[in-house]
């Protein structure tokens, strides 16, 4: 095998013509020199059309490739300039790099595999780049793949869900598909402008194809879903309305502890305040003390024990389901408007307000824990994005991991 051929399958390239190697003893590096093939010459680096060539540029350029051995390596070649009819004058395409990248397709992809596989500081030791520029790479690898897959095909029950990034100080709106569990995309914002952006992106078309979507009870999800996807039905999450319940019990376990305190039952006030978690809980999870405080409860604090015994039956509606679920939810209503307790009666209140979500979710047994289970995840990228400089790079780093856009290693496809 002739050198220069050896040299390109070394550093996988394509279309390239090797014109040759040596060592910059400066930089400590090998430096390999480079031009694309005659048919690869004089394309927008934009676009890709073929255009008329328009000056020399800034003449020799350097970018990163993989390390050969333990040495580091660069691509040098000129870079011409050419000028498009859609994007003015533009530096050329080259067959080796992204337009406008400092580095090779095949450490792009490597840093991209790196980082879904490896820690942070394990990605940056090995490649020797600083984090900034692992989320500069991540952001042009995955907005290149999204211009070559098509992932919102034949999509057709999606969830809906935001997650807060920056110590709670920022937020991601995200939709998941829950057919395959894949993240499909996520922005920064939580709010109708920010969904619409995702719908426009999926176009009228496919959203007409959408025939459920489940979410919490966020009118903004409600106001876009309802308006952008004609034949779906909104599901409401029930672990969200359950939390309302929790939330309503916590209120009257406050109430009476208050009480008691005021009245001078310290004994009372003590014990409730114990009393939390056993209300907390799923009976199934309890302990033998909490399951004692529990039926003291019952003894002595004939109001929070209702109000124990509502939520109770609350989470059943989830867990049966169905017609059933829904038969249980009328029932549940009735008892929760005459049962003498404002936090349930509005609680009530709320639920009818919500019922056709609510009555959706059981009848299509649809909930948001494909999406909690996606959003764990992605919390835990957003504190290895930390350190990237833009939100759009910790979206590129979560499009990578949980929406499948991952590139396998150079060379393994
Ligand atoms: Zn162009």
């Amino acid at each position: 095998m002739q050198s220069a051929r050896l040299w390109a399958r070394l550093l996988g390239l394509e279309k390239v013509v090797v014109e040759g190697v040596e060592f910059d003893e400066d930089e400590e590096c090998v430096v390999v020199a480079v031009r694309p093939r005659k048919a690869t010459k004089r394309r927008c680096g934009e676009c890709g059309r073929r255009c008329p060539g328009y000056d020399r540029g800034e003449g020799r350029r350097r970018w990163r490739a993989l390390d050969l051995g333990s040495v580091r390596a660069f691509l040098e070649a000129d870079s011409p300039r050419v000028r498009c009819n859609e994007h003015g004058v533009v530096v050329a395409q080259v067959p080796w790099a992204r337009h406008g990248a400092g580095h090779t397709y095949a450490f792009d992809d490597t840093c991209s595999w790196l980082v879904t596989h490896c820690s942070k500081s394990a990605v940056r030791e090995l490649l020797r780049v600083a984090w900034r520029t692992v989320g500069s790479i991540v952001t042009r690898v995955v907005a290149d793949a999204e211009a070559s897959t098509d992932r919102f095909a034949n999509l057709r029950r999606i969830g809906i869900d935001e997650i807060s990034y920056k110590r709670g100080h920022k937020y991601l709106t995200v939709v998941v598909d829950h057919d395959s569990g894949v993240l499909l995309w996520a922005h920064p914002g939580r709010d109708q402008k920010t969904l619409e952006k995702f719908f426009d992106r999926l176009g009228e078309k496919r959203c007409a194809a959408i025939t459920l979507v489940s979410a919490d009870a966020a009118e903004w999800i409600a106001n876009v879903v309802g308006d952008r996807c004609k034949n779906a039905e909104l599901c409401l999450d029930p672990f969200h309305i359950v939390a309302w319940a929790t939330k309503a019990l916590d209120e009257v376990r406050r109430q009476v502890w208050n009480a008691a305190r005021r009245q001078g039952q310290h004994a009372v006030a003590r014990d409730l305040k114990g009393a939390r978690y056993a209300l907390w809980k799923n009976p199934g999870d309890l302990t033998a003390r909490q399951e004692a405080k529990l039926a003291s409860i019952a003894q002595t604090n004939k109001v929070l024990y209702r109000a124990y015994l509502l939520k109770e039956q609350l989470r059943q509606v989830f867990a049966l389901k169905g017609a059933e679920g829904i038969a249980l939810l009328d029932a549940w209503l009735k008892w929760a408007r005459r049962c003498r307790i404002p936090s349930f009666v509005k609680l009530a209140r709320a639920i009818t307000e919500h019922r056709v979500g609510i009555e959706a979710a059981l009848a299509h047994g649809l909930s948001n824990a494909r999406v909690e289970s996606v959003n764990t995840k992605l919390r835990l990228l957003t504190r290895i994005a930390f350190g990237f400089r833009s939100p759009e790079a910790l979206v590129a780093l979560a499009m990578l991991d949980l929406g499948g856009l991952c590139p396998p290693l150079p060379g393994r496809a």
